[in-house]
């Protein structure tokens, strides 16, 4: 099979690779329906994560089963699934709390790279979500959404505590940010405050649910949101970059006793423990338990009630994945899904 691989930062190259192989009994191999290109894989892209060596990218996925091992028994060769990056058994007392990423078995799926014709995923019954039939085609962009950037916001979105009544600002105006807009609304929130600098992102935010846009950053963005809460500070706040300047805006735009939800990746953040104390916030995120939220997500991708697909503003064949890369770098794309 063929699939993209990182060389060097900036260096994809789409290149024959060894097929994937049912190496547990537990395990599935799909045949990749379609893919895409997440934000966290630009850390390496950009060479913010080292990249020590040939590294098969991609952890987002929609696909057919093609081949099962002999102890999976719910998921069946043919039909048509989703899963999230991290394998999970689904019933360990983690997985039952609802935090499938942090399953005390779980694999990253993306170490097989899910930038292929095919991928091998571990742990079938517990990971792996089939709709109720083989979707139509316009609905695969948002299942794929699913998979990864939907779930996360969605998570962003409750780990935040979004819902009735509550003001709700989203900092990062990247696939999750803007899908994390979507959750809240989906939640019921009041008001929604997407924070974004780029019109285009702000179009779709609103399309999304947003009622308010704050451009500036930093103080000043924190100031705006203040302008906007009675002076008080949003309810719920979602953290969707994971930058130092990114959290601390998040954390100073909730108000005492709100909730940060916090989803992007941590690169260096650092929390000052003495303004932490005194701000009175709840901290909940980390990687997203996507799986907990995928029938509730499918079900309403299938019902046609959201549209999470929208945030692909770029489709490509699969070999041209280097372009997907390229575009996202650049900010020309907010998201490439990718078709072998
Ligand atoms: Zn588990």
């Amino acid at each position: 099979m063929r699939g993209a691989v990182l060389h060097a930062p900036g260096d994809v190259r789409f290149e024959e690779r060894d097929d994937p192989k049912i190496l547990q009994p537990t395990d599935a191999i799909i045949r990749i329906s379609a893919t895409c290109v997440c934000g966290s894989d630009l850390w390496d892209y950009r060479g913010i994560n080292p990249v020590n060596q040939a590294t098969p990218m991609g952890h987002e996925y929609v696909g057919v089963v093609e081949e099962i091992g002999d102890d999976v028994t719910t998921i069946k060769p043919g039909q048509f699934v989703i899963g999230s990056f991290f394998a999970s058994d689904n019933t360990c007392p983690i997985c039952q709390a609802g935090y499938q990423s942090r399953c005390v078995h779980s694999e990253y799926v993306g170490a097989g790279g899910a930038q292929a014709e095919l991928l091998r995923v571990p742990l079938a019954d517990g990971t792996l979500v089939a709709t109720p039939d083989t979707p139509s085609v316009d609905l695969i962009p948002s299942l794929l959404a699913a998979s990864d950037v939907l779930g996360t916001g969605w998570y962003g979105a409750v780990a935040a505590e979004a819902g009735p009544g509550k003001t709700v600002a989203v900092v990062g105006d990247g696939a999750v940010g803007l899908l994390a807009v979507l959750a809240a609304k989906q939640l019921g929130a009041e008001q929604i405050i997407a924070m974004s600098r780029h019109e285009p992102r702000q179009k779709l935010a609103r399309e999304f649910g947003a009622t308010d846009i704050v451009t500036e950053r930093g103080d000043e963005g924190v100031a705006r949101i203040k302008d906007l809460t009675d002076g008080l500070g949003a309810h719920s706040v979602i953290e969707a970059v994971g930058t130092q300047e990114s959290m601390m805006q998040a954390i100073r735009s909730t108000r005492p006793g709100g909730h940060v939800g916090y989803v992007g990746v941590s690169h260096g953040v650092q929390l000052p423990g003495e303004e932490l104390f005194f701000s009175a916030t709840h901290l909940h995120g980390g990687p997203a338990p996507v799986r907990r939220f995928l029938p509730e997500m499918i079900d309403l991708i299938w019902q046609r009630r959201i549209d999470p697909g929208k945030v692909f503003d770029l489709t490509l064949p699969l070999d041209q994945a280097a372009e997907g890369y390229a575009a996202m770098d650049e900010r020309r794309a907010i998201k490439t899904l990718l078709q072998p």
